[in-house]
């Protein structure tokens, strides 16, 4: 595949790999079209890339933009849709100017389903990759599952959390 003018895989400092700017972005400015292959929720594909593009709709992605790390603090979005023809189009936005160097990041916002640790380091971490919509719902079932471990502990039935 081409490689994508404007940023480069390189190892990063947050996760794995990631890409960084070769110049610099202005805010709003278009970083990237996403190159990608949609599928339907119903459909089984290696979806560990992928974008939710709307209802039911998902793209993987295949280009370098695949390696952008998740941040709770993301300097770039997502937008994406379906275009008239009913193909699902992604890109990247610069959410804020962005210098030459500088990691890129956007926001996974993952369902509570999919929500894993983060360790993006920034100061108002959410400690989980989760839509911030979910964190309420997310922090309930923590809670349950505290109590659920600590009456189990009490009935002397319980061995580790
Ligand atoms: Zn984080």
């Amino acid at each position: 595949m081409p490689k994508l003018p404007g940023i480069q895989v390189v190892r990063s400092s947050i996760h794995g790999y990631g890409v960084v700017a070769t110049r610099d972005f202005a805010e709003l400015e278009e970083i990237a079209e996403v190159d990608g292959v949609a599928w339907r929720e119903d459909e089984p594909v290696d979806d560990r890339y992928s974008l939710w593009i709307v209802d039911g709709i998902y793209m993987d992605m295949v280009d370098q933009t695949r390696w952008i790390n998740h941040s709770c603090a993301p300097n770039c979005e997502i937008e994406a849709d379906i275009d008239e023809n009913g193909n699902a189009w992604a890109r990247i936005v610069a959410l804020r100017p962005i210098q030459r160097g500088e990691e890129l990041t956007y926001d996974y916002a993952f369902p509570l389903e999919l929500a894993e640790p983060c360790h993006c380091g920034t100061p108002n971490c959410r400690t989980m990759i989760i839509d911030p919509d979910e964190l309420p719902r997310y922090q309930k079932l923590m809670a349950r599952r505290r109590s659920a471990a600590a009456r189990r502990q009490q009935r002397g039935t319980g061995t580790r959390g």
